[in-house]
Parts: structure tokens; sequence; C-alpha cells
């Protein structure tokens, strides 16, 4: 669990030695590994010596879905909190930078696209150094994750220089109250300014990631990204890719309820509504969300609900009959810890005692 550089050599030279019972019995009290039934305790996830970082591409081709781009990773984690997010600062302590000349040096001759990897990529101090040398070198530049209040006009001309033509980035809240609860720091005025760069360094689109569903959510909300989704698109084409929150363990909101899927629909249905023929909508399906819900927040009986519904056919109802027949329940009324403590093992409990909901403010 957590980063495998350094686990896989104790894995694979365990796995060489040993016959399966001994692999087992020993893994189980490696940090970082986790055998169901023998190990007493969630392991400490693991965390390579900053040392062998950045990760990069080893084989580049076109058949990927980042067709011949070579990938490289500028940072690992986030100093940010964002109370739904598992990347956030106290997962596995936070930030640890690349230095530019490092990524710089491992781009090969021949890479033709890069890719800069990571959570938070353009909180790297040295980020425009990076994405001046690519670009400079004539090779193109992706980046995985932009911050709107890092966005300037010398770094998103400089990613349009690198073919960029839709610049991304995420409002995570569909209103300034939600996004404030969530400890979002994107704020209104961050977004205009990204609609604005978009346009005065000509791209041609801007798309934001958007959650829905959240805590406390309400028609209120939705109504707020309807009206200011539309003031964006006065700016600049305008697509928003809708998620529907699912708490994931190990943050704050984790064991934070799924929106249920009619609802979910609902409100997908009133933004369709006020933003058509304005805004590009997608949303990933509630129904799906739901499974990952289910697979995010129950114990092991919804990894082998997984394998029962792969083998009904990886339906949706396959999935809903799975989770039924390996009566796979989530987790309730945990307190959340924080960071790198030692996670007792999680608890079904039963339908009538699933305790208080106490998520815990990161
Ligand atoms: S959502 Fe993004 S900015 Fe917030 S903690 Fe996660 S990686 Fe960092």
């Amino acid at each position: 669990m957590g980063e495998g550089e350094e686990l896989i050599h104790t894995f694979l030279d365990a796995a060489a030695d040993m016959d399966r019972e001994d692999l087992l019995e020993s893994l189980a009290r490696v940090p970082g590994c986790y055998v169901p039934g023998l190990s007493g305790h969630l392991p400490l996830t693991a965390m390579v010596d900053g040392g062998r970082l950045p990760a990069r591409s080893q084989i580049l081709t076109r058949n990927t879905v980042l067709s011949s781009m070579f990938l490289v990773e500028a940072e690992r984690g986030c100093s940010r909190g964002c109370t739904y997010c598992v990347m956030r600062r106290t997962t596995n302590g936070g930030m640890r930078l690349v230095p530019p000349e490092t990524v710089l040096s491992s781009v090969p001759e021949h890479a033709r696209r890069v890719g800069l990897v990571g959570a938070a990529v353009t909180d790297h101090p040295g980020i425009k150094k990076i994405v001046r040398g690519i670009v400079d070198a004539g090779r193109g530049i992706g980046i995985s994750s932009l911050r709107a209040d890092r966005l300037d006009a010398e770094l998103v001309t400089l990613l349009a220089r690198g073919g960029y033509r839709t610049l991304t980035t995420a409002s995570d809240g569909a209103s300034q109250r939600l996004r404030s609860l969530v400890a979002r720091r994107t704020t209104e005025q961050h977004l205009i300014r990204a609609a604005e760069l978009t346009k005065k360094c000509g791209l041609h689109r801007l798309k934001l990631y958007q959650l829905i569903g959240l805590p406390t959510e309400t028609h209120d909300d939705i109504d707020e990204l309807v009206r200011f989704s539309r003031e964006l698109a006065a700016i600049v084409s305008v697509s928003l890719a809708i998620s529907p929150f699912v708490s994931k363990r190990n943050t704050p909101l984790d064991g934070f309820d799924f929106e249920p899927i009619t609802s979910v629909n609902q409100k997908l249905a009133r933004l369709r509504a006020g933003l058509k023929g304005k805004v590009e909508l997608r949303s990933t399906s509630a129904r799906w969300a739901w499974v990952e819900y289910m697979l995010s927040q129950c114990d092991e009986r919804a990894g082998l609900a997984a394998m029962d519904a792969w083998r009904a056919g990886g339906t949706f109802s396959a999935w809903e009959n799975a989770f039924t027949t390996r009566d796979a329940r989530p987790l309730r009324g945990r307190v959340v810890p924080d960071g790198r403590r030692n996670l007792p093992l999680p608890v079904v409990q039963s339908s009538t005692g699933t305790g208080a909901l106490r998520p815990v403010d990161g």
C-alpha cells in the first residue's frame, strides 16, 4: 500500500525464495504490505526516499492513451488540504519537489511531447522554468493538473506555445459556500481570470472539473453553478466535466453518504436545462459513481463483490446484485485518523447500529 518503488524489491525477493504460505506470513509483517486475514492492522502506507524521484516513462509508444508522450513526475503529493482528496498534505508527507534541472535532464532527446505528472504540478515553485525548458526545446507539453490560482499570462502563453488548446482546471464545488466548506481555495475571481487568460493567450476553451453531491449541497448551489458558468461562457467557450462526489478513505469527508442516484440525476437535469446551448456538459454516470462509492467505502466484501460482478458480465445490475449477495455495506461512524497514523482494521457495523457520522475537520 502506498508507493511501490522500494517495496517491489522486497516483494519480488520474497516471492522468489518462499512458498505462498511463508510469503504471505512474511509480507504481513512488512510495513506497507497488507495481507487480508494475517495483517492485524492496515499498515502505514509506504513512502520512498525522495532520491528515487522522479518516476518517468520507460517506454514511448503510440499505443498508449497519451500517445508517444514522455511522462515525468515533477513533484509528488500536494501541500493543500481539500477535505475530499486523498492526495492532500497529510498523505505521505505532503509535497516532494523534483528540481527543475533533474526534470529537464530526464527528458530523452527523441521525446517530442512531455507530460508533467503530479497532484499539484503548478504549485511547483520552478514550474515556469520547467515548462520553458521543454517548450524552448521545441517539444509539446502536457500538465496533469493546473491550479486556477497559479495561472498567469506567462505560464498560459508557454502552455499555448507547447500546443495547449484547452485550459483545464478544477472548481470542485458548485458554489463558493461549498468550495469554502471543503477547503478548496479556488474562488470565482480565480476562475474568471482563468477564462480571461484562456481567451487572451489564444486558447480555444476552458474546461472545468466540478463535483456535485457534496455534503449539504442544495439546488441553490446548483443554481449558482448555472449562473456562474454562464458568466464564464460569456468570456470564452466553457465545458464542465462533472463527477458525483464519492467519499474516500482517510480524508476528512470519509464516511459521508453518496447522494441518492435519483437526486444526482435531478441535479444533472437542472444543470443541463440551465446551461443548454451555452456550456458543454459531460458527467460521470451517477450509477457508476455509486459503484465507485461502494468500492471506496465498504470492506473486503466489496472486493469479493467486484469479482462476482465481473464474472456476471460487469453490468450495473450485476454490481448491484453482487453487493447485495456479498452483504457489502458502507462503513459508518468511524473517526477518521489524519496522516500516517496506524489504522485499526475497519469493522462492519450491523444495519441497526450504524452510529453517528463524525467527519473530522482537516
Ligand atoms: S484536490 Fe488538488 S489541490 Fe486539493 S488537496 Fe487534492 S491534489 Fe491538492
